[in-house]
């Protein structure tokens, strides 16, 4: 089966094929380092991460090339940094550091450019501001920008196509417009490409340019990156679906105007909202789980992964304790049906099979995951594998069962550990906890005082405290 891609450009679920299937290029719009990745954010970037181990399984892996920024040039990381007292390096190098090691425990490929992780690279933006100068100097010569008391505006009525991928016509984004118009901009929808240094910002968020010291606009940084590293015309451009207008909308402006003739992404791929309580968990909503929050109560980052992939990706995820308590009980299946099998015994067994039914699962496999990322269809397909595992009474089956399970989820990125590592070290990190807290609740339910009390202090002595919340249900967290 060929992949098959939602494109948001034409709203409609399209076989991809790469403009060249020697070097399939991938862009995807990476954090702004001011604070700790929540779940949303990990989100996004758990997606992509299988969308890219999907294209490299396919093309090969030194044929796909996958560019995901880091924004370290931003209003709120001026504002952070001020607000900690510390520079703007620090700050940037502290938080980047942070998404780096909370993205390695959810098993997402580092940037790097050896053989054994594809060709995947992680940008920063201030290491591209001459490369943004530049795109912007192209800009004004082609007519589609103009300089105005040291900003640097892109003129949005210089490019009538405006609004195509996020449906906006542009006379609906006037009637809209209810932010305040700075007399400089000739158009309320003209967007910054460079905006003046404040007298008290940090020197290291301010560059020379031609129009002054200052800084760019978000928006031009990733279309400066995502031409250098993958040119002007490249395979698939991923987000959030929050950054789909004006984000998106406004890198394709700026693209095709800086470079006319070109059609900048082909696929357009937006992921879902994370949510809470059917509102999109956001660190201006406050209603933010960091990704740190749950390795630090124990919770592997395998099942947050799990979690996060549980849901197609572009329908929206509400997040819950019970979805992290389901992901956990599947992975323990999982990881149950694998400790039945010796994987390798089985990949020989697979590799020198004319087994016409073994065939047949190897051609379809990843059909679920091909099928525009369909990883609830997969994890069924994983869940069966296991049972088969446990069920088929003869080894090589089980052996056979396993090899595939294995190959299967390692395109989901789990299953990285071995069964042994899992349950033993599952248990030091609080395994008997969730099991426990249900019998007490069951206790209480129960008025059994005594028992509930008794089973509260034997958590307490392995160093975990319970907090009971209004709704009935327990949290908690160690000492
Ligand atoms: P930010 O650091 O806010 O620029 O966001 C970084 C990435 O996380 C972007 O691709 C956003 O679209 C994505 N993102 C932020 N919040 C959520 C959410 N609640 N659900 C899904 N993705 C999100
Ligand atoms: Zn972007």
């Amino acid at each position: 089966m060929t992949l098959y891609l939602h494109n948001t450009l034409t709203r409609k679920k399209e076989p991809f094929e790469p403009l060249d299937p020697k070097n399939v290029r991938m862009y995807v719009c990476g954090p702004t380092v001011y604070d700790r990745a929540h779940l949303g954010n990990a989100r996004s970037v758990v997606v992509y991460d299988v969308l890219f181990r999907l294209l490299r399984h396919i093309y090969g892996l030194e044929h796909v090339t996958y560019a995901r920024n880091i924004t370290d040039v931003d209003d709120r990381i001026n504002a952070t940094a001020k607000q900690r007292k510390i520079t703007i390096k620090q700050l940037t190098t502290e938080v980047t550091q942070w998404f780096h090691d909370d993205m390695a425990v959810l098993g997402v490929l580092p940037a790097s450019d050896s053989k054994s992780s594809g060709i995947m690279i992680e940008p920063k933006a201030t290491d591209h501001i001459s490369g943004m100068i530049k795109m912007i100097e192209r800009l004004i010569k082609n007519g589609k920008a103009y300089a105005a008391q040291g900003n640097v505006l892109f003129s949005v009525k210089s490019m009538p196509d405006y609004g195509h991928l996020s449906g906006r016509v542009q006379e609906e984004l006037e009637a809209g417009a209810r932010v305040k118009v700075e007399n400089y901009k000739r158009d309320p929808n003209d967007f910054v490409l460079w905006k003046p240094a404040d007298a008290d910002d940090d020197p290291s968020s301010t560059f020379e340019s031609p129009w002054g010291k200052g800084r760019p606009g978000w928006h031009i940084e990733c279309s400066a990156m995502s031409t250098h590293f993958l040119g002007t015309d490249f395979d698939i451009h991923g987000g959030g679906s929050d950054l789909m207008f004006p984000h998106h909308e406004n890198e394709i402006a700026q693209s095709c105007g800086a470079f006319p003739g070109s059609h900048f992404a082909k696929f357009w791929v937006h992921n879902g909202f994370l949510t809470v309580n059917g509102e999109k968990m956001s660190k201006s909503l406050g209603n933010f789980i960091t990704v740190r929050n749950l390795l630090d109560k124990g919770v592997k980052g395998e099942v947050v992964r799990f979690a996060l992939l549980k849901t197609k990706y572009n329908e929206p995820l509400d997040w819950s304790e019970k979805l992290l308590n389901d992901a956990k009980k599947n992975l323990d299946y999982l990881y149950r049906g694998l400790s039945t099998a010796n994987v390798q015994a089985g990949r020989e067994l697979a590799q020198n099979s004319d087994n016409e039914k073994i065939r047949e699962f190897f051609i379809h496999y990843l059909d679920p995951l091909k099928d525009d990322l369909n990883t609830p269809a997969s994890f069924t397909a994983l869940l069966l594998l296991a049972q088969q595992c446990i069920e088929q009474p003869v080894q090589q089956a089980k052996d056979l069962y396993g090899f595939l399970l294995k190959e299967t989820a390692a395109m989901l990125g789990i299953l990285e550990h071995s069964p042994q590592e899992w349950f033993q070290g599952s248990a030091a990190a609080g395994d008997n906890v969730q099991p426990l807290i249900d019998a007490r609740i069951a206790a209480k339910k129960a008025k059994n005082w005594g028992e509930a009390d008794r089973i509260r202090n034997e958590l307490k002595a392995q160093g975990i405290l319970l907090e009971d919340r209004p709704d009935g249900t327990t949290d908690w967290r160690r000492e």
